[in-house]
């Protein structure tokens, strides 16, 4: 695993144009994501939390600003890197998780799994890692089933396998239990906090769920375009 890198956003202003309306959904942001911490991003529905994710994961550019990664042998400036350069570094190095799983519907679970590692090349070692997590998750029996065939729990721990496989040192969760039912939620957040923990790997998941942020080495609330640190106590 690449050693995790601290994220420094600068400054960073994101808006939409939708029509004459022009909407600031962040507005001149400066925040510092510590590595090996697991974050918490909270913010009511439509506050900006994945947009500011979708700019972390580089699916997006913003407006003006910088996003930084920054670790013991480098320092990049995300958006500066081409599409492809950032599309290399994102199947290496970053694992993403959404709320509804995106798994293709016409690729088994075991499919779905090995298709980023086949499309990053990772050598056959993250392969057996991948075997590896879906017994951790209790899928074993279920990698050869659609995903049509399997309940939302169970879509979710594949997205999280896909999502880990590959030794990534940053993971990105945006509402990862927003689909899910109690009991299926609080098993998906205890997974991938342990595996994150394990592997050493950055966590920052977005959430309008306050019950998540107790898990968390930091909360930061996102509300009106801007981020404040959130008291633990308050969550
Ligand atoms: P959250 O994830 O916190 O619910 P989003 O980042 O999805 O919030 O959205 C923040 C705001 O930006 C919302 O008002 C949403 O309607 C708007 N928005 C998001 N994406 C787009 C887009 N592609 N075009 C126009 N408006 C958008
Ligand atoms: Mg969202």
């Amino acid at each position: 695993m690449l050693a995790p890198f601290c994220i420094e956003l600068q400054n960073v202003t994101k808006s939409y144009q939708v029509g004459t309306k022009h909407q600031v959904v962040l507005q001149n942001l400066n925040w510092t994501v510590e590595p090996r911490q697991v974050t918490v991003l909270l913010g009511v529905s439509g506050s900006g939390k994945s947009t500011l994710l979708n700019l972390i994961a580089g699916l997006d550019s913003p407006d003006e600003g910088q996003v930084i990664f920054q670790n013991e042998e480098q320092c990049i400036d995300w958006h500066r890197l081409t599409d492809r350069e950032r599309t290399r570094f994102r199947l290496d190095h970053i694992g993403v998780i959404y709320q509804f799983f995106n798994l293709i519907p016409t690729l088994t679970l075991w499919e779905n799994i090995v298709l980023p590692l086949d499309l990053a090349s990772a050598p056959p070692a993250r392969e057996e890692r991948a075997r590896w997590l879906l017994q951790e998750v209790g899928l074993e029996d279920k990698a050869q089933s659609l995903p049509q065939a399997v309940s939302g729990g169970e879509q979710q721990r594949a997205a999280l396998v896909r999502a880990l496989a590959n030794e990534p040192s940053l993971i990105l969760a945006d509402e990862p239990t927003g689909n899910l039912d109690q009991t299926n939620s609080q098993n998906v957040i205890d997974i991938l906090i342990r595996l994150c923990e394990e592997s050493g790997a950055t966590l920052l998941i977005a959430t309008h769920a306050q019950e998540l942020a107790v898990r968390a080495d930091s909360i930061m609330r996102l509300a009106n375009g801007t981020l404040c640190l959130q008291n633990p106590h308050a969550a």
